[in-house]
């Protein structure tokens, strides 16, 4: 029973993981700056460049050491950083604006960004969003150095701690990273933003878009932290702790369990074999990917490569990244994707106007087929890098068949010009569409004529079939995974497949949920591809499952006319007929029952 006091906040899911412990607050619009008059400006102007240079300074010293620790994409977020400390025009301003008012140097620094930040958090581009967090972490660097704080933010925290602030900058995650027992919840941030990505690549639980969270809760206030579902607890009751409590046991044994299966065949009770891949956002990921257990990475997901940049990358350093993962990787499957652009993702780079859907607008190969020069130089470094490994190129949102074969013209363009140029690269790189628009499910069997494997995006094809946007949570109900729909379109995928004798795999989130993947092998899917934090759970899940009762199961499945119907029958069905998957399936469920 929840106690009075005890609250809920809803956010978004980014990281999983529990966190019992207290709030710490580092919110940005809470810290207040005296406007100091001061008497000698020439004298505050020298100590404001010493402290400009410092964090600047400080700031290149983090990036080298990050670059090191983690690859170039989480360092360029702080050269970005660097680069505002340093910025020459806003400097001057705030120097001229010092010597006219005669007020202290960190409240006209302060005054400055929070017009600026203004401005962009008016801004429809996200990339400019994200922009305002970056000069917050510059502002409240440069504020502590000139009031002789020591940036102790995390330093002394003691016990299972609740980092709560509007926006976590990268540089706190990576102090949450070494210590043990902590997590974050922010006021903002999406899926793209570089918290989320942070906290996913380091394992730390975290939620966000939790609104105003950080301004309400004082530091102390006792939370709890539920990365899995998304959700931040107030002041929970002693039953809500207690569950708590028995969920993180839980969770530590299954991890143990789990743990164990890593060099394990992931092969049924009556041995049929499953792919187990990876999806990787970053190329940080890799080692993680290949401890994990994982057969190959199944999903990368390349427009990450704009991490930080308003601009395509290059060749030369796209070339570079593709070919040390595929180094890494060495024999090991590797499907690289081409950008995924638009949507939620990175708008602010492929957006060339304003877009009132977009979802339903200029994303992925639509992007790319409309500038084909930038989309040429990916696909030449992809076949450049192909020589390191063992690559596959896999296309996005395909939703018609002139989309597929303009890019396998263009391909083909970019093989003759590297002939011409005397690159070597493979010729027989296998080429995959996504399938994850029902339009192009609904012409399968024409598409599976032309590619060597299908990938199911069932993150897409959820929202397009259901018509309910991925990333709203006053939908989440609407958003199922196992509607009867979704099973059909997936039955069809497959026997598409079947047809050409290709592979196909799913790479959306449903194959990382246990009941997920027990109907995917049933309906008959060769590969299942999830975040790394997931393949122990996937192997488990198919080492205590028969492939035969799998089938049945969903071939019972397909006849069902709603989600509830087709979950209850599916959870009556694994607790009967696979008895080891009981202790993950009690882990799941009560997981779920808020
Ligand atoms: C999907 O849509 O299921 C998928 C894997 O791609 P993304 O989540 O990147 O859209
Ligand atoms: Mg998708």
């Amino acid at each position: 029973m929840a106690s009075r006091n005890e609250k809920i906040y809803y956010g978004i899911p980014a990281s999983p993981g529990v966190i019992i412990g207290a709030v710490k607050s580092l919110s940005f619009e809470t810290r207040t700056i005296s406007k100091e008059i001061i008497t000698a400006p020439e004298e505050e102007i020298r100590t404001f460049r010493e402290a400009i240079d410092n964090v600047k300074r400080n700031l290149e010293k983090t990036a080298d050491k990050i670059f090191q620790r983690l690859g170039p994409e989480f360092a360029r977020i702080f050269e970005a950083q660097a680069m505002i400390a340093d910025d020459q025009v806003w400097n001057s301003n705030v120097e001229k604006r010092i010597k006219e008012e005669k007020i202290c140097a960190e409240y006209i620094y302060f005054d400055e960004a929070n017009r600026v930040i203004k401005q962009l958090g008016n801004s429809s581009d996200a990339y400019l969003r994200e922009r305002m967090q970056d000069i917050e972490s510059v502002t409240s660097k440069l504020v502590s150095r000139m009031k002789g704080e020591k940036r102790s933010t995390l330093k002394g925290l003691k016990g299972a701690t609740v980092v709560t602030a509007r926006y976590i900058y990268p540089g706190d995650i990576l102090a949450l990273s070494i210590k043990r027992n902590l997590g974050f919840a922010t006021g903002i941030g999406g899926a793209t933003s570089h918290a989320a990505l942070m906290a996913k690549s380091l394992s730390v639980p975290a939620v966000l878009g939790l609104g105003d969270i950080s301004e309400k809760l004082p530091t102390g206030t006792r939370v709890i932290l539920d990365g899995y579902k998304g959700i931040l607890i107030i002041n929970p009751s002693p039953a809500t702790r207690k569950r708590y409590r028995e969920i993180k046991q839980s969770e530590g044994q299954l991890k143990r369990q789990l743990g164990q299966l890593k060099s394990k065949p992931a092969v049924t009770k009556d041995k049929k074999g499953i792919g187990i891949l990876a999806n990787i956002e970053l190329p940080a990921e890799v080692p993680k990917v290949i401890l994990s257990g994982a057969s190959g990475i199944g999903l990368y997901r390349t427009e990450y490569l704009f991490l930080t940049k308003p601009e395509f990358p290059s060749f030369e350093e796209q070339y570079r990244t593709y070919s040390s993962i595929l180094r890494k990787m060495g024999d090991r499957p590797v499907v690289i994707r081409t950008f995924d652009l638009g949507g939620d993702k990175f708008p602010g780079v492929a957006r060339r106007k304003f877009e009132l859907n977009p979802f339903l607008g200029w994303r992925a190969i639509r992007v790319c087929l409309d500038q084909p020069d930038i989309f040429k130089i990916q696909l030449k470094a992809l076949l450049k890098a192909s020589r390191y490994g063992n690559l596959s190129v896999m296309i996005p949102m395909i939703s018609n068949y002139e989309e597929l074969t303009q890019t396998q013209r263009l391909l083909d363009e970019c093989k003759m010009e590297l002939r011409r140029e005397r690159v070597r690269f493979k010729e027989d790189i296998p080429l995959g569409i996504m399938l994850e628009v029902p339009s192009a499910v609904l012409i399968a069997e024409f598409l599976a004529r032309k590619v060597d494997f299908f990938s199911i995006g069932t993150n897409d094809l959820i929202q397009y079939t259901m018509a309910v946007d991925r990333g709203n949570e006053l939908l989440s109900d609407l958003y199922q995974s196992f509607h009867p729909s979704i099973l059909s379109l997936i039955k069809r995928s497959i026997q598409a497949a079947r047809t050409q004798n290709i592979k196909v795999s799913v790479c959306g989130e449903m194959a990382a949920d246990p009941l997920g993947a027990v109907l995917l092998i049933g309906l008959g899917v060769d590969e299942l591809s999830v975040s790394f934090q997931y393949v122990g759970l996937l192997k488990k899940v198919i080492r205590s499952i028969d492939f035969d009762s799998a089938r049945n199961i969903a071939r019972k499945a397909l006849r069902m006319k709603s989600e509830q119907e087709i979950v209850s029958y599916l959870e009556k069905e694994t607790k009967k007929r696979f008895p080891d998957l009981e202790n993950i399936m009690a882990f799941m469920k009560r997981n779920s029952n808020g």
